[in-house]
């Protein structure tokens, strides 16, 4: 068991990337007894302009299941527009991050790659490295980038690729993240799809394969400060 508890927060620009990304990492993080933080910046619905009140309270539910499957009880949705965080300034993104800081005081952070092919999960890259500029004092000391199926592979072959160097090993937390992801049915899709679950459990395996382990979420260090 963990003896020095962290605090862990996680940003995601849509509701299902935070169990995508790093699911079973939250669940092994509660697991440990660290504190976490979860927050979304985007309402889900922009992109969707004819959706009905009953779809949004269906998200909100299907977003409430999740976070009880891993165990977040701390969390917290902003309201930025969903696939269009472009048409916003990116100060006003950063600043709503910074203020979760300096309130939550995280010292690892988790967030999307900076070269995925959807808009606002670049987006959310950006305004997490800017409000976590390594000034001293700062409370975070480690970021990493967690990959999304359907979003980080299928970028440009010109952009920069995932290089995920720090390898979590979830095999014990895996049934977790398959319970949060199952209360997100609507945003998967049939296999082949890469936002399937096979094709998720294919990744999370190759990923624990890949490094000795049978399950694994793995994250492209983006800063390690050590003391
Ligand atoms: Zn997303």
């Amino acid at each position: 068991m963990n003896n020095k508890q962290q605090r862990v927060l996680v940003v995601a620009a849509h509701a299902d990337d935070e169990v995508l990304g790093c699911g079973a990492t939250i669940a092994k993080h509660i697991a440990n007894q660290d504190k976490v933080k979860v927050i979304f910046m985007t309402d889900g619905v922009g992109a969707r302009d004819n959706s009905s009140v009953q779809e949004s309270q269906a998200r909100t539910l299907a977003l409430t299941n999740a976070m009880t499957a891993l165990g977040v009880t701390d969390y917290q949705c902003f309201d930025f527009p969903d696939n269009q965080m472009d048409t916003v300034s990116l100060l006003s993104i950063v600043k709503e991050i910074e203020q979760v800081i300096a309130e939550f005081q995280p010292s690892i952070v988790y967030s999307h790659f900076g070269h995925d092919l959807n808009i606002d999960h670049r987006i959310t890259h950006q305004a997490v490295m800017t409000a976590c500029r390594p000034i001293k004092g700062h409370s975070v000391k480690k970021i990493l980038s967690f990959e999304v199926l359907s979003s980080t592979e299928w970028q440009s072959a010109s952009a920069p690729s995932f290089k995920p160097q720090y390898i979590v090993n979830i095999s014990q937390f895996w049934p977790q993240k398959l319970q949060a992801l199952q209360s997100y049915q609507q945003e998967l899709r049939a296999f082949p799809h890469s936002r399937s679950l096979e094709c998720i459990e294919a990744l999370a395996t190759l990923r624990g394969a890949s490094h000795g382990f049978e399950k694994a979420e793995a994250f492209q260090v983006e800063r390690i400060l050590a003391q």
